[in-house]
């Protein structure tokens, strides 16, 4: 499965010698993030561009301008007029399942395993970069009047002009399902670049929907490769992508306004007294990265962005500790990217969102398998909740964040003792609705049974 890897020098990286064998031998750490800037956030500088909450609200502009066309289009979405947005709730049984006493906070989740159409956190990034190219596209087709109504695009004429271009994209499978679902659901043609990883059930969703899927031998960062090259030569193409993209980024960034709001309707405050403790599940890094900027930008020094990893695909972990650059691969420290977290079998970093996250992240923890199994179980058995593999890496932050040598002294340095009755600590529940019944079924028989 995994392609062939040629040996290469060990990267440069800012580690302690202990932390580079917990990385190489596969066993769970939490790592502080040394850079991380105090004080509030305005902005961050990505691929020679500064971003900023404007940013952040013109993707939820963008949303919001085709809600009305989504709801036609989506049967799923007519009861809510077009939005896509997912539950903000507590988790008190799930907490005390997993150990995490009240005096140290308490466990929310925010549900974006809930998430219409797409099932996962996709449809927020993936979303909004094909909504953000189809009103290109219909501005140069000339489908938008003067006053910018989008109403004409959901007509028989404008699918016709969609149909004459390509939205492809490289994917281990989520991402693929967001994308391809939504671009064909425009009219699009839309071409899904599978990875090895990719779960079977994902790609005949997609093939149901007349989205082609290729498949390759070999991993994320090959297919993302393979997709690119496809569409380089074409103008009517637009590749989505993962590894670079800034409206992936502020599609899933978009969240977090609304995100706020529910923390104010459930009345939980967050403020250097009650600190937001946010553990979200990371791949290539770029819905993590959107989510933690706006999070930075909306409660500054008071939220702290926890990225979790599976341990055989601590791609983001390396890529902070490395050298800003070309991120290092998981095969150069001996690691096989080898995980059922799917949607976290990542090889390498995106640099962009590592160029975000330096001065912003707060710590990076690797979760085993193991681990991410028997708390899928849990979740399902103390709340009900449905989650795929990779969706339950946040369930494992707390216990490395208050467990951990790198955790409590993070809470020293940052003199978040006193403040943890108040805490909130946040899972990110990242993917799960359109999980068939025997594949989750799959899963729970997978949890360790002394767990
Ligand atoms: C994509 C995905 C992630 C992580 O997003 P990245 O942008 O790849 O870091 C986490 N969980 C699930 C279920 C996903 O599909």
């Amino acid at each position: 499965m995994t392609a062939f890897h040629e040996s290469r020098s060990l990267p440069s990286l800012d580690a302690s010698p202990a932390d580079r064998v917990a990385i190489s031998s596969r066993t769970p750490l939490l790592w502080a993030n040394p850079a991380l800037a105090a004080g509030p956030v305005h902005e961050a500088r990505v691929e020679g561009r500064t971003i900023s909450l404007v940013d952040v609200q013109g993707a939820r502009d963008r949303f919001a301008r085709f809600a009305p066309l989504l709801a036609t289009t989506f049967p799923d979405l007519a009861g809510t007029a077009g939005v896509i947005e997912s539950p903000l709730r507590a988790v008190p049984d799930l907490q005390a399942g997993l150990g995490l006493a009240p005096e140290h906070g308490a466990l929310w989740i925010k549900a974006d395993h809930l998430l219409p159409v797409a099932g996962s956190i996709k449809a927020r990034g993936g979303f909004h970069e094909v909504l953000e190219h189809a009103e290109r596209v219909a501005h140069r087709e000339g489908l938008i009047d003067a006053e910018g109504s989008l109403d004409a695009l959901g007509t028989p004429a404008a699918r016709a002009v969609f149909a004459r271009h390509t939205v492809a994209v490289g994917s281990t499978g989520n991402l693929g399902l967001a994308i391809g679902v939504m671009a064909a659901a425009l009219g699009f043609r839309a071409v899904v670049h599978m990875s090895a990883d990719a779960k079977a059930w994902k790609k005949t969703r997609l093939r149901l929907r007349g989205v082609e899927v290729v498949e390759h031998a070999g991993d994320y960062a090959e297919a993302c490769a393979a997709g690119r090259r496809a569409v380089a030569a074409d103008a009517r193409s637009h590749f989505v992508d993962d590894e670079r993209s800034l409206s992936l980024l502020l599609g899933y960034a978009a969240a977090v306004p609304h995100l706020r709001q529910q923390f104010e309707a459930a009345g939980r405050r967050v403020d250097a007294e009650h600190p937001l403790f946010v553990y979200l599940p990371c791949g290539v890094g770029g819905a993590p990265a959107g989510i933690a900027f706006a999070l930075k930008l909306l409660f500054g020094p008071a939220v702290h962005c926890v990225f979790l990893e599976p341990v055989a695909s601590p791609c983001f972990l390396l890529g902070m500790m490395a050298p800003p650059g070309p991120a290092p691969d998981v095969y150069a420290l001996g690691l096989d990217n080898r995980t059922e977290a799917d949607g976290l079998a990542v090889p390498r970093a995106s640099e962009p969102a590592l160029e975000v996250m330096r001065p912003l992240l707060a710590a990076a923890g690797t979760v085993r398998d193991d681990t991410l199994f028997a708390h899928l179980q849990l979740a399902f058995d103390t709340e009900g909740l449905r989650v795929e593999p990779s969706a339950a890496a946040g369930f494992g932050g707390p216990q490395l964040l208050l467990g951990s040598e790198a955790g409590q002294a993070y809470l020293a340095r940052h003199r978040l003792h006193a403040h943890l009755p108040q805490a909130t600590h946040l899972a990110w529940t990242t993917g799960g609705l359109f999980v068939p019944e025997a594949e989750y079924q799959g899963f729970l028989a997978r949890a360790p049974q002394d767990a």
